[in-house]
């Protein structure tokens, strides 16, 4: 099996797609962020594992806003923030790229890491929509989607630090399946 790790990002939806075949799983959370997924990485156990956290990421600049000061909510803090402290804050977005790769090495030795720093300069994406779905792993996306903002996961407990950072980028739910 494969697993699909990335931002729940609007931009992203097409290139993730990409990636969808037999056997992949998807995970999207804010900032494409294995601290907050590595026990359910471990149990699904998958052979191979695309990364693909991306540039201008939103999770990111709540990071670096965090880490000059700005309160979080404790959980938020605990899966995302507290990884990044003592990084470089001006490139949070590589440093990211670089952290979540030695993560899943870390708990997945077997695995086959793929990391794709996915520049959103380069690609083209569809008009946002300020709203987000919580799918399930093996879902696909549907028409409507396009523009609105991922949650995918196993569970909803791998997510739960993740819809508190949509809600506070203003996003409403538009549909969850968890
Ligand atoms: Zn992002």
């Amino acid at each position: 099996m494969k697993v699909v790790l990335s931002c729940m990002d609007y931009r992203l939806t097409e290139e993730v797609m990409k990636e969808i075949g037999d056997n992949v799983l998807v995970i999207r959370n804010a900032g494409a962020n294995v601290n907050a997924v590595k026990e359910t990485l471990k149990k699904l156990n998958p052979e191979e594992v695309i990364f693909m956290p991306h540039t201008d990421c939103a999770a990111m600049k709540l990071v670096k806003r965090v880490l000059s000061g700005e309160k979080v909510d404790s959980e938020v803090e605990d899966k995302l923030v507290s990884q990044f402290k003592g990084k470089d804050a001006e490139d949070l977005d590589r440093v990211n790229a670089e952290l979540g790769e030695k993560l899943l090495k870390e708990v997945l030795p077997n695995a086959k890491v793929i990391t794709n720093l996915v520049d959103v300069g380069r690609i083209k994406w569809p008009e946002r929509k300020a709203v987000y779905y919580i799918l399930k792993s093996s879902s696909s996306y549907d028409e409507d989607m396009l523009g609105g903002y991922i949650l995918q996961a196993p569970s909803r407990d791998d997510l739960s630090a993740d819809v508190k950072i949509a809600e506070s980028l203003g996003l409403k739910l538009q549909k969850s399946e968890l």
